[in-house]
């Protein structure tokens, strides 16, 4: 294994031939050697992820269309329940090949430039995970929290279950008690 390839998001095509037009399909499955997500919410190290994803050949590179399938866990950003969340996205992305991002004078680094015969899908995916995950995941969209005075979850709280709110103007006849 040379580093090229180490990664499993580094993708070798060279079994796609570089004429505009001439397509091939991949199905790559892998633990994912890092965790991909939000502090919330993430596809945790060592998950399963499934990449499916046809590579294209045009003009200036290779086109890749596909979807990463997996599934995330994370908390309830409410109550702090264990949550589970599918995560099934579309992803595409331009790799141009060396010679022509050399070329471009527009050339940046947001551009992705294939190494020899290499992708390296790992931002392209990690991008469309990250943007398919709420900012603030939730087990239910409903999700009432906790209650703020003993911190135990509204769902599970009776109806009419409330705290004394002690006004602190009254909190020096706390103790007071009638006869
Ligand atoms: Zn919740
Ligand atoms: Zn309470």
């Amino acid at each position: 294994m040379n580093s090229k390839t180490q990664s499993p998001f580094k993708v070798n095509l060279h079994e796609l031939p570089r004429r505009a037009g001439e397509m091939r399909t991949y199905d790559l499955n892998f633990p994912t050697p890092e965790a991909i997500g939000v502090p919330l919410l993430q596809i945790p190290l060592g998950a399963a992820i499934e990449l499916r994803f046809k590579a294209e050949s045009v003009d200036d590179g290779v086109l890749i269309t596909g979807e990463v399938k997996s599934q995330a866990i994370g908390e309830c950003g409410r109550c702090l329940e264990k949550i589970e969340m599918e995560i099934d996205q579309r992803f595409q992305e331009l790799f141009l090949y060396a010679s022509r991002a050399a070329e471009d004078p527009e050339a940046d680094d947001d551009l992705f430039i294939l190494d020899g015969d290499v992708a390296d899908l790992e931002v392209p995916v990690r991008d469309a995970v990250i943007l398919s995950m709420p900012i603030n995941p939730v087990c239910e969209a409903d999700c009432e929290g906790l209650c703020s005075g003993c911190g135990e979850k509204w769902r599970d709280l009776p109806e009419d279950h409330g705290h004394e709110i002690v006004d602190p103007r009254w909190t020096g006849l706390a103790g007071w008690k009638p006869e």
